[in-house]
C-alpha cells in the first residue's frame, strides 16, 4: 500500500490550512512570527528561478557577514584570497572548505561573531556532551530558535496535523517539556504541544518514557486516545511489533518518526501496522530542522529560509542526479555562531524535476545516516546487516508475533550475536527463522567465509550512549561522541 498521495497542493490550500493555527494574542514578537508564517507559505510556491535568486541573495549576505564579523571566516577568506563580492553562484561555494565537528570543537571561540546586529542576541547555548574530546558548543541567536518552532509548525501543516488534536510523545522524558507527572499511569502531561504550543493555540500533550516495556507502551498509546504520536525510529519499530498483536482503537491520525534513521523496510512495516503514513524530518543539533519529508512526494524539502543544503561527491564537487553524496549544511539564521558548509556525516540522494506536491522548495531523495561509521567495519559487514534486515520484511506474522526488540552486535573477532526481547514462552520458530535468514544473508554475499553467529534471548537490549536504540552495533565502530545529530527535531 502506498501512503503518499502524489496529489498536488496549492498556495490557497496551504493558506487555508494555516488558518487552523492561531497565534496567541499577547506575544511581544507576534508581528515577526506572523511575517515568518506568511513568508514560509509564499516561498513554498515561488517560481524555481525566483527562489534560486532569493536563496543566493541570502546566502551571499550571510557569507559577507561571516567574513566581516567572524574571526575564523575572516582568516579563511584571507588564506583563500576570497572576496565574497566575486562569488557568482552557489557552485562557487565549493571554494570554501567544509566545516567538521572537529573544527567546531577546536575553533569554537573563533567561530563566534564579534558584533551582532540589533535583535540578534544570543539566548541559548547547546552543548552536546562528548565521550571523546571536548564537548561541542553552539550558541544560537533568538531568531534562529524562533525558526525552530515555526518550521515545526510548517511541518505539522504539511502533514495536516490539526492543533486541536491530542499529541503523544514516546521519548526520553527530558526530551519533551512537561508540567506534571502522574505515577499511576506513568504519564507526563503538558497543557500545550511542545515547541509550537509556545506561540500557537494547541491542545494538550501527553508523554511516556520510551524505556518502558513495549507492550506497556502499546497499551498506554491506545488508552491515551492520542491523535498524533512523535517517537524515535527504533522505538517506532518496536512499537509496530507490539501493535501488530494489539487491538487498536484507531484514533491515531499521524505518526512522526524522529531522531534516528528510519530505513525503508522499517517504514513499510510501521505504515502497514498503523495504516498511516509515517512522517519524518531531517535535522541537526547544530542547525535545527533542515528538511521535512514531503507527504505527497516522499522526497525531503529543504527549509531554505533557515539553511542552505549541498550534496557533494568524494571530491567535494556537487553530486549528480541519482547519486548519493555527503550532506553539507549552511545555517542562515544564526548570526551568533555562523556555520558554513557543515559536514553532517550523512548521505542523501540528488533528485531533479518537480515534486508531485507542487512545492518548489529545493529537495533531495533518500537519506543514509552517519555513513562514515561503516568505513571502520570489516568488509561485507554492512551487506550482512542489510540482507539480514531484509529477512524481517518477509517474516510471517505468526513467527513474528512475540518479538518486541532486537539488535545485531558484531564483536572484534568478527563474530555476530543476535539479541532479542520477546514475550511468551517458546520462540523456537522465531529462532529457526533467524538462523535461516542469517545463512541466506551470508550466502547471498558469496563471501564464502564462515562467520560465527549466535542467538540470545535477553530481558533488555542494552542502550548505546545517547539513549538511542540501535538495531546494529559493532565493536569496530568508533565510540560515539554522545551527540545526537537529530535530537533537536522533536
Ligand atoms: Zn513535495
Amino acid at each position: 500500500m502506498e501512503f503518499q498521495s502524489e496529489q498536488a497542493t496549492s498556495y490557497e490550500r496551504e493558506l487555508s490550512e494555516q488558518t487552523l493555527w492561531r497565534l496567541k494574542s499577547r506575544l511581544p514578537n507576534r508581528p515577526q512570527l506572523e511575517g515568518i508564517a506568511a513568508l514560509l507559505i509564499e516561498n513554498e510556491f515561488r517560481e524555481p528561478e525566483e527562489m534560486q535568486k532569493w536563496i543566493w541573495h541570502r546566502l551571499k549576505h550571510f557569507l559577507q557577514f561571516a567574513v566581516n564579523q567572524v574571526p575564523y571566516y575572516r582568516q579563511l577568506a584571507g588564506q583563500l584570497g576570497m572576496d565574497v563580492r566575486d562569488l557568482e553562484s552557489p557552485s562557487d561555494l565549493t571554494k570554501i572548505p567544509s566545516l567538521t565537528k572537529g573544527h567546531l570543537r577546536q575553533y569554537a571561540k573563533e567561530l563566534h561573531a564579534e558584533i551582532l546586529p540589533g535583535g540578534y542576541d544570543v539566548i541559548r547555548s547547546m552543548k552536546s556532551s562528548g565521550t571523546t574530546g571536548e564537548p561541542v558548543n553552539v550558541d544560537f541567536s533568538r531568531l534562529s530558535l524562533r525558526f525552530f518552532g515555526m518550521l515545526k509548525q510548517r511541518e505539522f501543516r504539511w502533514c495536516r496535523y490539526k492543533p486541536e488534536g491530542l499529541m503523544a510523545y514516546i521519548r526520553p522524558p527530558d526530551d519533551f517539556p512537561h508540567d506534571s507527572y502522574e505515577e499511576i499511569g506513568k504519564t507526563y502531561r503538558s497543557s500545550i504541544w511542545p515547541y509550537v504550543g509556545a506561540w500557537f493555540h494547541t491542545n494538550r500533550s501527553v508523554g511516556y518514557d520510551h524505556t518502558r516495556p513495549v507492550d506497556e507502551q502499546v497499551a498506554w498509546l491506545n488508552e491515551s486516545r492520542a491523535n498524533y504520536l512523535v517517537i524515535e525510529s527504533g522505538a517506532l519499530e518496536s512499537l509496530a511489533f507490539g501493535q501488530e498483536n494489539a487491538i487498536s482503537s484507531g484514533h491515531l491520525e499521524g505518526i512522526q518518526s524522529v531522531a534516528t534513521q528510519l530505513t525503508s523496510d522499517m517504514r513499510r512495516r510501521a505504515e502497514s501496522v498503523f495504516d498511516l503514513r509515517i512522517d519524518q524530518n531531517y535535522g541537526l543539533n547544530e542547525i535545527g530542522i533542515v528538511a521535512s519529508r514531503c507527504p505527497e512526494g516522499g522526497r525531503y524539502h529543504v527549509h531554505s529560509e533557515h539553511c542552505y543544503l549541498e550534496i557533494v561527491d568524494d571530491n567535494g564537487q556537487p553530486a549528480r542526479p541519482g547519486e548519493m553524496g555527503r550532506i553539507l549544511v549552511t545555517g542562515l539564521n544564526n548570526l551568533a555562531m555562523p556555520i558554513l558548509r557543515y559536514d553532517t556525516d550523512d548521505l542523501a540522494e540528488v533528485v531533479t524535476g518537480p515534486c508531485p506536491c507542487g512545492r518548489t522548495l529545493p529537495s533531495f531523495g533518500k537519506i543514509m545516516g552517519r555513513y562514515r561509521r561503516s568505513a571502520y567495519l570489516p568488509g561485507y559487514t554492512w551487506q550482512y546487516w542489510e540482507n539480514f534486515r531484509n529477512a524481517f520484511e518477509s517474516m510471517p506474522q505468526t513467527v513474528l508475533k512475540s518479538l518486541r526488540q532486537y539488535q545485531l552486535h558484531q564483536f572484534t573477532d568478527g563474530s555476530f550475536e543476535f539479541r532479542y526481547v520477546a514475550v511468551g514462552d517458546s520462540a523456537t520458530a522465531f529462532e529457526e527463522y533467524i538462523s535461516r535468514a542469517w545463512l541466506q544473508a551470508v550466502e547471498s554475499i558469496g563471501a564464502g567465509e564462515k562467520v560465527k553467529f549466535e542467538i540470545k534471548r535477553v530481558k533488555k537490549i542494552p542502550k548505546s550512549r545517547g539513549r538511542k536504540y540501535q538495531n546494529f552495533t559493532s565493536d569496530f565502530a568508533p565510540p560515539e561522541d554522545g551527540s545526537d545529530p537529530y535530537a533537536i527535531s522533536h
